[in-house]
């Protein structure tokens, strides 16, 4: 099959466009997804630098959002059949530990994302287990359906699970632009809650205005925090914080007494200097995120079929064109997601 290989850690140029990569083959509780489209995210930069504590053997395909077609089945599948349009819940886990029994499969023990171990959606036909596919909203095209499962999946633990947003809620959200952010952006709105994001230009704060947020600052040329608190005096609910490093402590100085941090994601590092009084003393609570229960993909993939969540795709690049895609994420000019369309 056709297949973009990464064939050493590093840069873009070690994603390899080849045609003779072995089609995978079904066991009887999995499906084989001919795909039509998958999404890029910074955990394909990660996972292709070599830069996680965990490594996929090589040669590895990246890719953990994917569209496309059922191409076949096991004998024991019986959730999805041949031709039917899918998308694929990129969390994969054993599926009979307690976590996973609890509906907490993301806490599983073998937990994995689609594209970092496993071998993902950059690819001709990917193999996943069938409790991993899901029907794609019918209102959806291929490329808008990839574009929004690690994210909004992501998101929605963030908010909605640790958060525990509401109409009343004031949250800010870095970097607006961003995979994460047009999703978080769109999530809180729908939950009522004030939203406040940040954006680099002038052009990418107009467009997370027209996605519903109510403030936008700048955060190349203004103090967050202090705008944050000019604002709200007291601080914000809940910060989502997916940059790391760099914003890390700003994020608590945006929280309001018992305030929420919900993190994730490190594009700017993964190391954050903490007064630990400070944090005790106003009650702050730190929420990490990784990915999210499987199961609220059914509820975010209805809200995207009622039109209440809508997919940003900023641009698609043919499958033979991952190394530019990359390169194209990694300048940070993107508004929402880039896209590989697979034929
Ligand atoms: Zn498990």
């Amino acid at each position: 099959m056709q297949a973009v290989v990464l064939e050493n850690f590093g840069g873009p140029e070690n994603l390899r466009y080849v045609d003779d990569f072995p089609t995978p083959s079904v066991g009887e509780d999995e499906v084989l997804i001919r795909v039509k489209a998958v999404a890029l995210n910074h955990l394909d930069v990660w996972v292709r630098m070599g830069a996680l504590a965990v490594k996929p053997s090589l040669p590895h395909i990246l890719g953990s959002d994917v569209s496309g077609i059922v191409e076949k089945v096991g004998s024991l599948v019986r959730n999805v059949k041949e031709g039917d349009e899918v998308i694929v819940a990129p969390g994969i886990s054993c599926g009979v530990c307690h976590e996973c029994q609890s509906g907490r499969d993301n806490l599983c023990k073998e937990y994995d994302i689609l594209g970092l171990r496993s071998k993902g959606g950059y690819a001709q036909y990917v193999k996943v287990h069938a409790r991993n596919v899901i029907r794609k909203p019918a209102n959806l095209s291929f490329v808008e359906a990839a574009s929004y499962p690690l994210t909004f999946l992501t998101v929605w633990n963030a908010l909605v699970g640790k958060g525990k947003i509401g109409p009343h809620s004031r949250v800010l959200i870095w970097a607006g632009s961003s995979g994460v952010g047009v999703a978080a952006i769109q999530l809180a709105k729908l939950m009522g809650a004030f939203v406040i994001t940040t954006a680099g230009n002038s052009e990418k704060a107009k467009r997370c205005r027209e996605l519903g947020a109510d403030m936008v600052i700048d955060h190349y040329t203004e103090d967050v925090p202090k705008r944050v608190r000019e604002m709200f005096k007291e601080g914000v609910d809940i910060v989502v914080d997916h940059v790391g490093e760099k914003t890390f402590w700003k994020s608590v100085e945006c929280l309001k007494k018992g305030g929420k941090l919900v993190f994730f994601g490190t594009t700017t590092g993964s190391y954050a200097h903490i007064d630990i009084r400070y944090l005790f003393v106003r009650e702050i609570e730190l929420l990490g995120v990784y990915m999210g229960p499987r199961a609220d993909l059914y509820k975010i993939t209805e809200l995207f079929e009622r039109g209440l969540l809508k997919p940003v795709v900023d641009r698609v690049f043919p499958l033979q064109e991952a190394p530019e895609a990359h390169r194209y994420l990694e300048k940070s000019l993107h508004f929402g997601k880039v896209v590989l369309k697979v034929d």
